[in-house]
């Protein structure tokens, strides 16, 4: 599949191959670009503003709304090509793409709703005699750079409401995952003007650094890994930056909690897409009253997952995004078993595939729980009392999103307050997310809020206009 730039398809003379981690097809390649035709979307981005900043907010809007109808319309062959490039289950491609949908819907709902204020400056010294007011204005062009697990949902969060706001756009997509971003971003093609949506394929390393360096995009916004992240904040200069990093988040059950319901949660929150959630359950901090009952009935619901073809509708567990991915998963829970951790299921992989693995005995310092795990696994920490289980999920440098179990309303209000995270749900685990709630990490999980309102609001700029009427 060709890039998109300025309207028209530019390839490269490099290729790469976008496979199917379940069964290694190569589904379609697509160019690996270099500097000069990231330097030629820059170019097309900055002519394009004018064109999407002379339409109106009802035209914007409108577009939007026409963009998310043919979206529908082909809902299916969307979630079929996500299943094949990530190896999510079909049902779960399915979720996305209503996700998206929703979230081009309120795109289309904001572009009418960017707001300015009365400013009294009389409030001020000298300030009598003046009317003022605020406009929220465009930043120019953003860059949307996105990662492999949620590739088109992630990205619609970044230039849907980019374009609410009338901003132009360039999209990296990541390499192992850019296929339904680049179809998507033909669909915005046919309703906005040439230039305003542009795709750059390519190395992060390189053309994605190349974005973050240029003086003439003026922001990035990002979802992708801590490492990258801090690279990303040290090399944008001047420009503003969105970051929506990795997480560790904890999932607190308490001894008065709903057994049945924390388990559920953990299903969900572990496994959905074999574990590479950002917001998925990472840590599981259960009190030592109830972790037998607690463990036995979990590994018993674990159990029920089918691993399988992922576009068989019956699969509720699909395969890593590479065979790469997979090891490093193995690796590091095999890491943990030396060091004292118990498997109680799982704890095999297949090619790209790994199962879905219950581990208990984890401690607080083993690597699993210490840095990011991107797979399908529950680790499990025994702790003795709500002061303790707060400390253990607190002692991480991740802060994205978090839950607790528990039907005591004290214990809930103290985990709320006291949980160092963006969003604290209580009994619901981390793994949940409306598309207009402000969404974003404290700590290393990132700076800025996503959630289309929230993300207006980062995309835009205050300007004050003063008249003086004396
Ligand atoms: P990643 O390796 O950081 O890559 C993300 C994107 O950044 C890709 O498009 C990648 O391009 C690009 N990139 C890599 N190096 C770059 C550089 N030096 N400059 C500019 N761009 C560069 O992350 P990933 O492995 O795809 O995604 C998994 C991570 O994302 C996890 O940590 C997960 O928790 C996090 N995540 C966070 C959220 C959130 O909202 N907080 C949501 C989803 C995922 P290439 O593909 O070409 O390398």
């Amino acid at each position: 599949m060709d890039m998109l730039i300025g309207g028209k398809h530019i390839t490269s003379d490099d290729f790469e191959e976008v496979k199917n981690p379940y069964d290694g097809e190569v589904i379609d390649t697509v160019p690996i670009a270099h500097r000069q035709t990231a330097d030629l979307a820059i170019t097309e981005a900055n002519k394009a503003k004018e064109s999407l900043q002379e339409m109106s907010a009802f035209k914007v809007s409108n577009k939007l709304y026409g963009v998310c109808e043919k979206l529908k319309d082909n809902r299916e062959d969307f979630a079929e090509l996500l299943t094949k490039e990530v190896g999510k289950p079909i049902n779960e491609s399915l979720v996305e793409l209503d996700r998206s949908i929703e979230t081009l819907k309120l795109a289309a709902e904001e572009a009418k709703r960017i707001y300015g204020e009365s400013v009294p400056l009389d409030a001020g010294l000298n300030g009598k005699g003046f009317f003022a007011f605020t406009q929220r204005v465009p930043l120019g062009v953003v860059a949307a750079i996105t990662p492999f697990n949620y590739p088109l949902n992630l990205t619609i969060h970044k230039i849907a409401p980019a374009i609410a706001c009338k901003n132009t756009v360039i999209i990296k997509p990541p390499t192992e995952a850019p296929l339904a971003v680049m179809k998507f971003a033909e669909i915005l093609n046919e309703e906005f003007p040439d230039g305003v949506v542009n795709t750059v394929t390519g190395y992060g390393s390189e053309v994605g650094n190349y974005l973050v360096e240029s003086p003439n995009i003026d922001k990035i916004s990002f979802t992708g890994s801590v490492t990258t992240g801090l690279m990303i904040s040290q090399k944008a200069g001047m420009k503003k930056v969105t970051l929506e990093l990795g997480g560790n988040d904890p999932l607190i059950v308490l001894k008065d909690a709903d057994i049945d319901k924390a388990v559920k949660g953990v299903i969900n929150g572990a496994f959905l897409n074999a574990g590479q959630v950002c917001m998925g359950v990472k840590r599981i901090i259960v009190e030592d009253e109830i972790v037998g009952e607690f463990t036995e009935k979990l590994v018993k619901e674990t159990e029920k997952l089918i691993m399988g073809n992922p576009l068989d509708k019956e699969t509720t567990l699909g395969t890593l995004i590479s065979e790469k991915a997979a090891i490093q998963v193995e690796e590091t829970i095999n890491n943990a078993v030396n060091s004292g951790a118990k498997i109680l299921t799982g704890g095999n992989r297949n090619g790209a595939f790994y199962e879905a693995t219950v581990i208990d005995n984890v401690t607080s310092d083993m690597d699993l729980v210490v840095s990011e795990t991107f797979g399908p696994v529950a680790p499990i920490i025994h702790v003795n009392s709500l002061d303790e289980a707060i400390g253990v999920a607190n002692d991480t440098e991740y802060g994205l999103q978090a839950g607790v179990f528990t039907s005591d309303y004290a214990s809930a209000m103290r985990c709320a307050q006291e949980i160092e995270a963006g969003t604290v749900f209580v009994n619901k685990q981390s793994t949940f997310r409306t598309d207009n709630m402000p969404f974003g990490g404290f700590k290393n999980s990132g700076v800025g809020k996503e959630g289309i309102k929230y993300a207006v609001n980062e995309m835009t700029k205050t300007k004050l206009i003063g008249l003086n009427l004396r």
